[in-house]
């Protein structure tokens, strides 16, 4: 199965008659995959700046978590949790030692950390209280739970009705969320840098104020880290860069090295409100999903990974500053670590298409913001590349853009 035997248009032509056309999907089939690159069926070489979806923060087949996967699959590779194994346990503690000491709960993807949380807010608060605050702008996954709590009307959509018990507050509005607060809200919930929302940043201080607001009025903070977590910030996790804790904190995407896997932490004060039959995931932190896990988290500390993301984040930000001074389509450049988006005054999908026929694989989200989410394991000339490649792009786009306007 390792050498593919359909060509590219066999492949579509499967995805056509027996998968559903949920995606949206460039018509490339991928192969393979090796750090910052992948490969397409006709053997054409891409660097991948937005690897596996936020998901390839390691890069694509990171060599220790592929040894420790390979070992583990041939020895154990699932056995329910009614019972122990001893790789769970120490991902759990490895974890809960990277951030404020919680218990772990471990399911498959960040939709299901958060459906996690949501049963624990209602289950730890006492009645009335059951409301969530969430924010315009974010993201929380497409259960019917977590799309509800997914404050954007375009994923609504057809859906209804949606989960009671949501209200959606303005991002960075510290006083709106404090109108929405009455004696029915259990918590807030709040990605502490929105991703999908666009790369956005909170006005500082805003994080600080929701942890007071959650302590004045008895409430959970919960920070959906799923895309911010796991150092892609720069630090194991977002909150750090501003020393506001939450009180449950869901993981997914880069969790697992590339793997599928998704984990909920809750302080021990409140974590045991998720009572014995009260919740589960059959696949939740199985054996290779936990190697997997702990063997990223060795490696992010034994490469000093952390540290990289900062400085590759720098990289980014230079040069992405440098290309905006010259280049007026740019709106804003917003960098935290390896979250880097590029809001552009048009529609973004005309940049993603024209770097990847350059080579370059990018995202665009929110219609207009260019994002990047490189792996931590991108070297300065790959990243110097990259910005060359979306510098060019962006360049030609402007003047295209001006000649449009002027006829
Ligand atoms: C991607 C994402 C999710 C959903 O994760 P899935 O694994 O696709 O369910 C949830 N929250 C945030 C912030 C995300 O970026």
């Amino acid at each position: 199965m390792n050498q593919p035997t359909l060509s590219s248009q066999e492949t579509l032509a499967l995805f056509q008659r027996y998968v559903i056309g949920n995606y949206r999907r460039f018509p490339v089939v991928l192969v393979r995959g090796e750090g910052s690159y992948v490969w397409d069926r006709e053997g054409k070489r891409y660097l991948d700046l937005f690897p596996g979806w936020g998901c390839g923060l390691l890069g694509h087949c990171p060599p220790p978590v592929v040894r420790a996967v390979q070992e583990q699959v041939a020895t154990l590779i699932h056995v329910p949790n009614t019972w122990y194994t001893e790789v769970q346990g120490l991902w759990a503690k490895a974890l809960s030692e990277r951030s404020f000491g919680g218990q772990a709960f471990f399911c498959n993807s960040g939709a299901e950390a958060n459906e996690a949380a949501i049963k624990l807010v209602r289950l730890h608060s006492q009645r009335p209280k059951y409301k969530i605050i969430t924010f315009e702008g974010g993201f929380h996954g497409r259960t019917l739970g977590a799309t509800t709590a997914t404050a954007q009307p375009k994923y609504h959509e057809g859906l209804g009705p949606l989960m009671a018990g949501f209200m959606y507050a303005p991002f960075g509005d510290l006083e709106a969320v404090r109108r929405l607060i009455d004696e029915e809200t259990a918590a807030i919930m709040i990605e502490p840098i929105q991703g999908e929302g666009g790369i956005r940043i909170p006005p500082p201080g805003f994080l600080q104020g929701l942890r007071q607001l959650c302590d004045e009025h008895g409430l959970l903070l919960v920070f959906d880290e799923v895309q911010t977590g796991m150092g892609r910030t720069g630090h194991w996790f977002a909150y750090q860069r501003e020393g506001v804790t939450p009180d449950i904190m869901t993981l997914a995407k880069a969790l697992c090295g590339g793997l599928a896997g998704g984990a909920m932490l809750a302080k021990p004060e409140i974590a045991p409100s998720l009572r014995p039959g009260m919740h589960a995931a059959t696949f939740g932190g199985n054996p290779l999903a936990a190697r997997a896990g702990l063997a990223a988290i060795q490696m992010i500390e034994e490469q000093n990974l952390l540290q990289r993301a900062q400085t590759l984040g720098e990289l980014f930000r230079q040069r992405l500053l440098e290309l905006q001074n010259r280049c007026e389509i740019i709106r804003e450049v917003r960098v935290a670590g390896l979250m880097i988006g590029v809001e552009l005054a048009l529609d973004g999908a005309p940049a993603v298409q024209a770097c990847m026929e350059r080579g370059v694989l990018i995202n665009c989200t929110q219609g207009n913001v260019l994002r990047l989410l490189p792996a931590m394991v991108l070297t300065d000339q790959e990243a110097h590349h990259g910005c060359d490649v979306l510098g060019e792009v962006l360049e030609e786009l402007a003047k295209k853009n001006m000649n449009n306007f002027r006829s």
